[in-house]
């Protein structure tokens, strides 16, 4: 009986690690593809500090939710922008996602970015 259990147990588990281990690899891929690849833009990204003072968001779509709240700072958002239309945005060659930001003293931010800074091409 205790050998069943234990049977049953096993593969309860062995079956349950099957069923999720294609969404742990799919939610591997998407953090990969948020970050940038190369070891040079990590070590530029946008510090805490800076990100702060400029209230700056990896995704325009969170700028957006915070817009709709109602947050001030934020209420300069308009749809359709983000750091990669932003005049102080220079995108990276390698890996054009990623960018300058002369605001942020040459940091690197995500393109799909924005920071309450955003000024229009
Ligand atoms: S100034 Fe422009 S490029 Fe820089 S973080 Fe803000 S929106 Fe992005």
């Amino acid at each position: 009986m205790k050998t069943t259990n234990t049977r049953r147990q096993f593969f309860k588990l062995a079956f349950g690690a099957l069923a999720i281990a294609p969404f742990v690899r799919v939610a591997e891929v998407f953090a990969a593809a948020a970050m940038p690849k190369s070891e040079a833009i990590k070590s530029k990204m946008i510090n805490d500090k800076t990100a702060k003072r400029l209230k700056y968001v990896a995704d325009a779509a969170e700028a957006k939710k915070l817009n709709a709240s109602g947050d001030k700072n934020y209420k300069k958002f308009k749809e359709g922008s983000n750091c990669a239309n932003c005049k102080f945005y220079k995108a990276d060659k390698g890996e054009p996602e990623w960018g300058k930001c002369t605001m942020a003293a040459n940091r690197y931010v995500a393109g799909a970015g924005w920071c309450k800074s955003y000024r229009e091409k």
